[in-house]
């Protein structure tokens, strides 16, 4: 069996994971604190929290600039459950938005009419790992007629001045648009370390702050270091100094730190990410293309164009003309010949608990097309030279049989 996405667990990990273990410091520590600057030093931002998971931290900017009821968020259809899930525990208003055709990422025209004068933040996602236009919506969300729109209730959104852009970058670590990695392409990024991510720390992610003047960033990541542990005004390590024990609680805030036991992993993973990572993510990418390329039926993902290039996160392939039954069918026989698929995403207002509110996908076409013809195929270091061609013989072979029912 070809499994989708097995982490890569090799000597060096579990070396680097043992010393953390043997170190005497086992939560948030010097692992951490090295693996966020590691971070933001690879993706050129000025400061990085690294959190146990990416969700944490979505919901904790949401809180930090202050999204509660009668706020609104905009979000795209087709997405994973967690960019949703942060606006409900926030108590705002989730204001989906349809997709594009061609990339899977938030459409710009329907982020400009869902904008209302409660709209805080828009949260676009870097589907597959291939960067949104963040030029497109920096544009959009600076443009006169929709700053005057915006009504600022609390000091930061007064400081900001307009709707804040928090990037989902769970799949895109080392994209890049322009020439600049995610993290750097707008306000606030958040990456997943999740197992099946590009990079992993088995769980785990982090908030990449990139904020305008006059933000200072440092003072955030600060502030936000306090809000992620309990509020407690010092952390473990800073406690353990000798005859600092006093602490002070000054919110009540949340607990998501990352531990060095985590962060471990994640320096070795980050070490070698553009040598080894990346480049074997890219080959089996660009062999799938290669290979499908040839097949009429075959709409291939975007992986690089113009100015932007994928992670390869995932290999979303669609195929034409077909409905969700026939994808369905045609995902049975692929698994029947011992390959792994997937699809990325059952798109949230599909899900029954976003139904039972009232969301409905009719009013995503594009997403629900994109979801009904769409397989991701397996993408992880370890996947050899022939297994990338018995996953493409699968998958034609599956095509022919279903298609010719
Ligand atoms: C994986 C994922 C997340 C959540 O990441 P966690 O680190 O598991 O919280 C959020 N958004 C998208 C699009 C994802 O794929």
């Amino acid at each position: 069996m070809i499994k989708f996405s097995p982490p890569h667990i090799d000597q060096e990990i579990i070396d680097e994971v043992v010393s953390a273990l043997k170190s005497g410091w086992i939560t948030t520590g010097p692992r951490t604190k090295q693996f966020e600057k590691n971070i933001a030093a690879y993706c050129d931002a000025p400061n990085v929290l690294c959190l146990n998971s990416a969700t944490a931290g979505l919901e904790i900017i949401l809180r930090w600039f202050g999204v509660g009821p009668n706020d609104e968020v905009i979000v795209p259809a087709y997405t994973y459950c967690a960019t949703a899930n942060v606006v409900m525990h926030c108590g705002a208003k989730l204001v989906f938005v349809d997709v594009n055709q061609n990339d899977f990422n938030i459409n710009i025209e329907q982020i400009k009419k869902a904008i209302t004068p409660n709209t805080k933040v828009i949260m676009p996602v870097d589907f597959a790992g291939l960067p949104c236009n963040y030029e497109a919506i920096i544009a959009l969300v600076n443009a006169p007629e929709i700053k005057s729109l915006f009504k600022a209730n609390t000091s930061d959104q007064e400081k900001l001045g307009r709707i804040l852009i928090l990037s989902d970058a769970a799949h895109s670590f080392g994209a890049t648009a322009n020439g600049v990695r995610t993290g750097a392409l707008c306000d606030v990024s958040v990456f997943s370390f999740h197992a099946v991510k590009n990079l992993t720390t088995s769980e785990g992610g982090a908030v990449v702050f990139n904020l305008p003047a006059p933000f200072n960033n440092l003072e955030i990541y600060n502030a936000l270091c306090i809000k992620t542990l309990h509020g407690q005004n010092k952390d473990a390590l800073a406690k353990t100094q000798k005859g600092n024990w006093k602490y002070d609680i000054v919110e009540p805030g949340y607990k998501c730190n990352m531990t060095d036991i985590s962060a471990a992993i994640g320096l070795v993973e980050l070490a070698r990410y553009d040598a080894m990572i990346l480049p074997k993510r890219k080959h089996i990418c660009e062999t799938y293309s290669k290979i499908l390329g040839e097949q009429a039926w075959a709409q291939l993902p975007i992986l690089k164009e113009n100015d932007r290039e994928t992670s390869y996160h995932l290999y979303p392939l669609r195929i034409k003309n077909i409905t969700e039954p026939q994808r369905d069918a045609i995902m049975q026989k692929i698994f029947d010949a011992d390959v792994a698929v997937n699809v990325h995403f059952i798109p949230v207002p599909m899900t029954s608990y976003y139904t039972s509110i009232g969301y409905n996908i009719a009013n995503y076409p594009v997403t629900y097309k994109n979801f009904s013809c769409e397989i991701s195929l397996p993408v992880f270091i370890d996947l050899t030279e022939d297994e990338i061609v018995t996953v493409t013989t699968a998958v034609i072979n599956a095509v022919n049989m279903v298609i010719q029912q």
